[in-house]
């Protein structure tokens, strides 16, 4: 593969191996021969990333299952879904037409995510210049932003710019609308330090009164592969002058690299944010390395996703964790998808007796539209977009009502 193509392989192992991780993982852990993808242009690379998209999104027929492979032709609106012919577009329109206008903006996010890759996203930050219980989401982020247009115009006349819409094969979109997809993909990049952040605000953690850690549960290669050491400092401008923030990311999918180093017993280094992980579950991470206090214990837990409602393997799975996290008191928060994730985490919460302190939309939700790949016309869904936050269990209260009732009966 060539390695000259910035991002190549990262954007293919996102977009493209998903499905096959394991085995790409197995690949680059050496059990296998490192699959050749065969691309070596630009063109190529995006072509690819947009074959993953190519059905008919009525019909669902793959472009091998079509007499004519080249009949699939792509919505002009969105730039976004396939039809294998006028029929299915005419019968699919109905449904598509309320979903049609955010899918071109998805089409659209999904190209630019490129330039996280080549290192244009994110622009250089500012240190905060008002305190974090001001800032009430991006609009309050962006207003800090020294220079922000001109930082804006370097990504938008940049080299990989260029090179992306000339290799795209689909029409960059008009300025305006590009803009704010390079604003969308830096609250996405931005989106987890921030969540942590604002964990850290609600549990009342100063990390001015000493250094703080923070625990990743769950993560896995979403959060860990092409991680850079540098991807959480957003943190430090939050907090300037703070006396060192650890984030270890911890779960049994970490990934390999630049992060893969021990986390730190004690103190992490002043004004800055130190990036560690742990490959394993976190009840084990616990017993080994919390502790014998090789690692320090989480001011703040966080976790992305856990995706933990969709109860199927709960019991191996998560269960030691929130359990762990539940009678260890630790400040906890988690992001969730959508409304209906939320409900059902709630309720794993509610039955597990944790005392849930909070849960509503989480301001620093990602902006980026990500569409449901195997079924377009549905609304595309924000990394990040609901949190809920936990501490300990349910019991003080519950005491208090049994004592009410005592004295009434
Ligand atoms: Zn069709
Ligand atoms: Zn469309």
């Amino acid at each position: 593969m060539d390695s000259n193509v910035p991002g190549l392989s990262q954007v293919i192992l996102r977009k493209l191996n998903m499905r096959n991780y394991e085995e790409y993982r197995a690949a680059l852990d050496g059990n296998k021969a490192t699959p050749d993808f065969g691309i070596r242009t630009y063109f190529e690379m995006f072509q690819k990333m947009e074959d993953t998209f190519k059905f008919c999104v009525e019909c669902k027929k793959l472009p091998e299952n079509l007499s004519d492979p080249r009949s699939l032709r792509r919505c002009k609106r969105c730039q976004n879904v396939y039809y294998c012919s006028s029929e299915c577009q005419r019968a699919n329109w109905p449904i598509h037409k309320k979903f049609c206008k955010k899918l071109q903006l998805a089409a659209t996010d999904r190209l630019v995510e490129w330039l996280v890759f080549t290192g244009d996203i994110p622009f250089p930050t500012e240190h905060w210049e008002k305190p974090v219980t001001e800032v009430t989401g991006w609009n309050d982020w962006f207003s800090m932003q020294d220079s922000l247009q001109e930082k804006l115009d370097n990504i938008m006349t940049g080299r990989y710019m260029n090179i992306l819409w000339a290799n795209a094969g689909k029409p960059r979109p008009e300025e305006k609308d590009l803009l704010e997809s390079v604003k969308r993909l830096m609250s996405d990049f931005l989106s987890r330090p921030l969540t942590i952040g604002f964990g850290l605000k609600a549990f009342n953690v100063d990390p001015y009164a000493g250094p703080i850690t923070v625990h990743v549960v769950g993560a896995s290669h979403i959060e860990t592969l092409n991680t850079r050491v540098t991807d959480y400092d957003e943190l430090a401008q939050m907090f300037p002058g703070n006396q060192g923030i650890e984030v270890v990311m911890v779960g049994p999918e970490v990934v390999d690299g630049p992060l893969m180093r021990p986390p730190l017993a004690a103190f992490g280094p002043r004004g800055r944010v130190y990036l560690s992980s742990y490959r394993g579950l976190y009840h084990v991470f616990w017993e080994t390395l919390v502790e014998s206090k090789q690692a320090a214990r989480p001011n703040l837990v966080v976790g992305f996703h856990p995706g933990f409602h969709a109860s199927q393997g709960l019991t191996e799975g998560w269960l030691p964790t929130l359990l762990l996290l539940r009678d260890y008191n630790l400040p906890t928060i988690f992001t969730v998808y959508n409304e209906q994730e939320l409900k059902y985490s709630l309720q794993i919460l509610a039955e597990l007796e944790a005392c849930i302190l909070s849960h509503g939309p989480n301001p620093f939700a990602s902006l980026k539209l990500d569409q449901v790949q195997s079924d377009p016309n549905k609304p595309p869904v924000h990394s990040n977009a609901y949190q809920i936050q936990f501490l300990g269990l349910a019991g003080v209260e519950q005491d208090e009502d049994m004592q009410d009732l005592d004295e009434e009966a």
